[in-house]
């Protein structure tokens, strides 16, 4: 099942709707229907301005941050969200003594509500290195939808790069 990439580490009963709404081909709607909102941080200089406001409301000392970008060579699932419990040291301790916020370029065309997640995601990992309770705690003191957004962050990515044309192919098949 190609939700289970997706969505490692949550219910099997929610992996099977999220891989059924994938195969009716109906994962594009849902996910414009619950995150309609769209943004125009479209520059590396207007995401600085984003995360520095995030940053000045939640983090203010944290320390300046050295360098804000969109990031064509990230991949969100597998860098960014990790498996949902951790992320390798090495990179956590580059961004923390670095303060770096990079976020994947497919955010600048995302809904609002994913990049608004993502910023508060990375701008946890300043205090907090791993995927443990103080950061999903952190996150959520940021952005209380936190864990409905990384599980629709999750369902967009497999959207994005599995769209329905596959899905309705397979589904037949
Ligand atoms: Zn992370």
């Amino acid at each position: 099942m190609l939700a289970a990439r997706y969505l490692a580490g949550y219910p099997l009963e929610l992996i099977a709707q999220a891989e059924q709404l994938r195969l009716d081909g109906r994962l594009a709607d849902h996910l414009a229907r619950r995150l309609p909102e769209r943004h125009e941080v479209r520059s590396d200089a207007a995401l600085f301005d984003y995360v520095q406001a995030f940053k000045a409301r939640h983090l203010r000392n944290a320390g300046p941050l050295n360098y804000v970008g969109f990031d064509a060579k990230l991949r969100v699932l597998q860098q960014a969200l990790g498996t949902h419990t951790r992320r390798t040291q090495v990179q956590g301790a580059r961004l923390k003594t670095r303060r770096e916020i990079r976020v994947a370029t497919l955010f600048r065309e995302a809904p609002a509500a994913l990049l608004r997640m993502i910023v508060v995601h990375e701008l946890a990992h300043l205090r907090e290195l791993d995927h443990n309770k103080a950061f999903y705690q952190l996150c959520q003191h940021m952005e209380p939808e936190y864990f409905q957004l990384e599980f629709d962050l999750r369902l967009y990515l497999m959207n994005l790069e599995h769209p329905a044309s596959d899905a309705v192919e397979q589904g037949a098949a």
